[in-house]
């Protein structure tokens, strides 16, 4: 039996899994991810568009590609590995979804319990008093530091994501945590597993005695340490198990 079909197996009979995903979980839903080479704006590093120093040190190149991302968003839909994800749920066999994605889809696709703990791109705040702004906000071009889009405390009006030199929505990710602790196995899908603190979940579910299973396209630090390892396309594997004939 090859490495897929022993996973599909393994999702059939799994009592409490937990499922962890990285930009990798949407790319077949048409959204690009960071580090593989069609990547997002491969001449910019994601640490360098995507902090804290871009928004307040260099705010048109940071609002430009937000403005970017929020467009990539439109018209973009659950694929069916998220679908296959939210069935799993609705069987009661997956407990929780950890994301590192701010697209929603999860959530779009019908999971209920999604821990987003990077945001969400379908948000937007001030970045100095914290209220909520529609994120259509977030859509206007801006060519020049007068037109920055602005609170009426003055702060700047920013995306719901966490950006580098940021914490970690602390509700979420001590949710995640013991979910992860708690699980029976960690499935982790479309994630280079490279930023922290997402990365040493795979980890804390092996030291904690469950399986780790993994979904990806490229190799990820944890392969060695997995029970399960699927070189491939997350929607090409997951999908066929929500297919009724199979
Ligand atoms: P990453 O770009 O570092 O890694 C993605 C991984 O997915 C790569 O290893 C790649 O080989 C693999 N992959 C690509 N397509 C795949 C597919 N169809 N099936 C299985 N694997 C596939 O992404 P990351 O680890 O999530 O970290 C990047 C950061 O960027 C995260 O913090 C995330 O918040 C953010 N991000 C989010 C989105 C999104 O919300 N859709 C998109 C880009 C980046
Ligand atoms: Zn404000």
């Amino acid at each position: 039996m090859d490495a897929k079909d022993r996973l599909i197996q393994e999702l059939r009979r799994v009592e409490r899994l937990v499922v962890l995903t990285g930009a990798g979980m949407s790319t077949e839903s048409g959204l690009p991810d960071f580090r593989s080479k069609d990547g997002l704006w491969r001449k910019h590093r994601p640490e360098e568009l995507a902090s804290v120093d871009a928004l307040l040190q260099r705010p048109l190149l940071f609002y430009e590609f937000y403005r970017y991302r929020l467009g990539l968003l439109d018209g973009v839909a659950p694929n069916p590995g998220h679908l296959a994800l939210a069935e799993l749920e609705r069987q009661g066999k997956l407990h929780c979804i950890v994301t590192q994605n701010v697209d929603g889809l999860h959530t779009q696709a019908g999971s209920r319990n999604v821990y987003e703990i990077h945001g969400s791109l379908r948000q937007a705040r001030c970045h100095t008093c914290g209220r909520s702004h529609p994120v259509e906000t977030l859509r206007k071009p801006v060519t020049s530091l007068s037109e920055l889009p602005r609170c009426r405390c003055g702060g700047l009006i920013r995306p719901g994501v966490v950006l580098f030199g940021e914490m970690l929505p602390e509700d979420a990710l001590s949710r995640a945590i013991a979910a992860v602790e708690t699980c029976d196995a960690l499935l982790v899908i479309g994630t280079s597993l490279q930023v922290y603190p997402a990365a040493s979940l795979p980890r804390l579910a092996l030291d904690h005695g469950a399986r780790l299973w993994v979904i990806n396209l490229t190799p990820t630090p944890y392969d060695a340490f997995a029970d399960i390892v699927v070189t491939g396309k997350a929607a090409e594997v997951l999908g066929p198990m929500t297919r009724p004939h199979e």
